[in-house]
């Protein structure tokens, strides 16, 4: 497995993969666990080589606090990705991809300001432009994503057809701990008295109900709830987003016969 960290050696490394066969892209923010391994499986298993992106965004954190606490531990990741069968790590400095006089963005205006976006303005636009930055420097067949994030998957969607990138988008299932919990890097940050209290958000989203959600995470001390809101995404979804103590989670279902759980 290859290791890069600059732009330059990525886009040389990667010159006779794209001569090859298909590249698949799996971009992620590291705190590897089986949502990602779900996604560099389907990654290894449809394509020719596998690249995983490792880097933390600043541009798609509001909160400094959430940025500093982001649970970061690259030598586990890296030894993660190598036994998923990834071919090559981009994992660059932030002055790689935000070098000093930075000032373009990409910003997937309406979708990009509900939901998620409403609550963290400047989010999407952070998301869209170091996906759309990663897609020109790795140039892949297809790209991996979960639908964890449903809003960011809709707005990578959005993305690839407005701006024509010629990417093939692939939402893999959001996976889950076997108390209903789904995945997510932050969860480590969880007491465990906080994770019993998280366990509320997807029960709540369960109902598939929007007012049910609200009266159960409604009756859930410790849980302050920032929206819960069906969602016309592809699929539709019932998504909803909460705090537990300084922890912030997200979580969502698929409504109406959704094949993506
Ligand atoms: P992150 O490292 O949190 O930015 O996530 C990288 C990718 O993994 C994103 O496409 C996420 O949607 C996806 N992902 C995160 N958690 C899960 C999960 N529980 N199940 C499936 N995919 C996930």
């Amino acid at each position: 497995m290859i290791v890069t960290r600059t732009v330059a050696e990525t886009r040389s490394a990667l010159e006779p993969a794209h001569r090859e066969g298909s590249v698949g892209l799996v971009p992620t923010m590291g705190a590897l666990h089986d949502g990602h391994r779900s996604l560099l499986g389907a990654a290894r298993a449809e394509n020719d080589t596998v690249v995983m992106s490792l880097f933390v965004n600043p541009a798609q954190f509001g909160d400094s606090a959430d940025l500093s606490t982001y649970p970061q531990d690259e030598q586990r990741d890296l030894a993660a990705a190598e036994k998923a069968g990834v071919d090559l790590v981009f994992a660059p400095p932030p002055d790689e991809m935000y070098p000093p006089g930075f000032q373009t963005w990409v910003e997937v205006t309406e979708l990009g300001s509900t939901l998620e976006g409403e609550f963290r303005p400047g989010h999407f636009r952070g998301v869209a432009t170091i996906v759309l930055k990663l897609f020109e420097i790795t140039r892949p067949s297809r790209a991996y994503f979960g639908q964890k994030d449903a809003q960011q998957a809709a707005v990578v969607r959005t993305l690839i057809r407005d701006l024509a990138l010629g990417v093939e988008l692939r939402v893999l299932p959001t996976v889950r701990d076997a108390d209903g919990l789904a995945l997510s890097s932050r969860n480590a940050l969880l007491s465990p008295a906080e994770r019993e209290r998280a366990l509320a958000l997807p029960r709540a989203l369960q109902t598939r109900d929007r007012d049910r959600a609200l009266a159960i995470l409604g009756a859930t001390d410790g849980v302050e709830v920032d929206y819960v809101e069906v969602a016309a995404f592809d699929p539709p979804v019932l998504a909803g987003a909460v705090r537990v103590g300084s922890t912030r989670l997200i979580d969502n279902v698929v409504l109406e016969g959704g094949q993506i759980a």
